[in-house]
């Protein structure tokens, strides 16, 4: 007896510490009271170090805190846009800045509609309320998690004036047959590649294949200054025009007590410490971009062993995957009928941090509202309004709610046995997936 206790126990300390290929029926899920998986946490973020804090003290002791006085913006606005190919890049004060600055210069606004995907963060959608134009949602590709792009050309009306591709999680939409149906019906396209930093398409990098390509550096972010953002664009025009209406209608070079408007503006600027903070972290960036596709590669290999898990795929067009987000999908089918619920709360018992991701923003109530209002009533004729929710069903979106599971991109920057630890908690799971309906 003695000796099968030893060897049970051999078998669970060398999966834990192994590929964790022993957890079988017999090892009880942490979650249960059974012993977890992982105790230890995965990497923190931000990585921080010498670069950032001279920076910032660089910063801080020249008393220049303004773009105006100083040169960082300018400095790293020069580097973002060599490090992408674009030919113009726009600093701004954070992602939804970025994507608003673009809507303001392409002039989409009262009376417009805007095509959106229903599976992203709310900044995609509230910028094109604050414009007064309507967002139309096209449904999602469950397999990829990315707008389902064949499904753009139906929902599009006269009143297209822009469609808001997110590539989300860090790969990219489809962008070969969306940036053909924008080029057949001339309507330009905003990248929102707020999740995308280095992430790639045939070869050149996300953001830069739109009218505009729009960037987050959110404390969340894979490049991240606290809060920030940047527009790219390849057009003269409408970079005069972002900055424009990034700096209060004021063109470049006016400043200080010049008044000269260009047009209705706001303040969207940068201040120099995000952009000491920027040019610090993209020291690291392609380091821990590299590390993370090679964590990736792995963990998906092994996952998708797994009975009922299937991980995001990417499409071939996407050369690289930024890996802001690691996605996959949970089948309870395959574990016994539990609920995606239950199965976040035994892996997260297993020491794996996790999270279900985002809501159907198509059916978002506050949406309902905003187009219920005086202003809305006001611009556009009753019939439209009313037909909204009937044109905005996603389907396929709904369903991928139900069963996306989300792990963050420090995970993915941790060893080769932080994966194997990974995987080793989802087959323990799966293995014990009829204890899951008394979680
Ligand atoms: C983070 C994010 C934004 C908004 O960026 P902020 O810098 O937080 O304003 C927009 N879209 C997507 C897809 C994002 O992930």
């Amino acid at each position: 007896m003695a000796d099968s206790v030893t060897r049970r126990q051999f078998v669970a300390a060398a999966g834990a510490g192994g590929l964790g290929l022993a957890y079988g029926s017999n090892s009880k899920l942490a979650v249960l009271g059974g012993e977890p998986v992982r105790k230890a946490p995965f990497p923190g973020w931000p990585v921080v170090g010498s670069p950032e804090e001279n920076g910032l003290m660089e910063v801080l002791r020249s008393g220049k805190w303004f773009r105006g006085y100083g040169d960082v913006v300018n400095r790293f606005e020069q580097k973002y846009a060599q490090l992408t190919g674009a030919k113009h890049c726009l600093a701004t004060a954070s992602g939804t800045a970025a994507l608003f600055t673009s809507l303001n210069a392409l002039d989409v606004g009262p009376g417009d509609e805007v095509i959106v995907p229903p599976y992203t963060f709310i900044a995609t959608i509230n910028v094109v309320l604050l414009q007064h134009a309507i967002p139309i949602f096209v449904d999602t590709d469950i397999e990829t998690f990315q707008m389902d792009v064949t499904k753009v050309e139906p929902a599009i009306t006269e009143r297209t004036a822009a469609i808001i591709p997110v590539h989300l999680g860090g790969a990219a939409v489809n962008m070969d047959t969306l940036m053909a149906i924008a080029q057949k019906h001339k309507i330009p396209v905003i990248e929102d590649a707020c999740q995308a930093h280095l992430g790639e398409w045939r070869g050149k990098k996300v953001g830069t294949l739109g009218a505009t390509g729009c960037f987050s550096f959110q404390a969340s972010k894979n490049l991240n200054s606290g809060e920030g953002g940047a527009v790219l664009t390849n057009n003269d025009e409408l970079a005069e025009k972002a900055y424009a209406f990034h700096n209060n209608g004021r063109g470049k070079g006016v400043g200080g007590y010049t008044f000269s408007y260009r047009a209705q503006g706001s303040n969207e600027r940068m201040t120099e410490f995000q952009a000491a903070l920027l040019l610090a972290q993209m020291t690291r960036l392609e380091e821990q971009a590299k590390l993370r596709e090679q964590n990736a590669a792995y963990l998906t290999q092994m996952l998708n062993e797994i009975p009922g898990i299937q991980v995001a795929k990417t499409y071939s067009g996407c050369t690289r995957n930024a890996y802001h987000l690691f996605m996959f999908r949970y089948r309870k089918e395959a574990f016994a009928d539990a609920p995606l619920q239950s199965f976040l709360k035994a892996l997260r018992a297993e020491g794996i941090p996790c999270s279900a991701g985002y809501s159907p923003l198509n059916k978002e109530p506050f949406i309902k509202n905003v187009l219920n209002s005086k202003g809305y009533r006001r611009i556009y004729p009753e019939k439209l309004l009313n037909e909204w929710e009937e044109r905005n069903q996603c389907p396929m979106n709904d369903r991928l709610c139900q069963e996306a599971v989300w792990l963050t991109q420090t995970m993915l920057l941790g060893t080769r046995q932080d994966m194997e630890q990974i995987a080793a908690a989802v087959r323990k799971i799966q293995a014990n997936a009829a204890d899951l309906r008394s979680v």
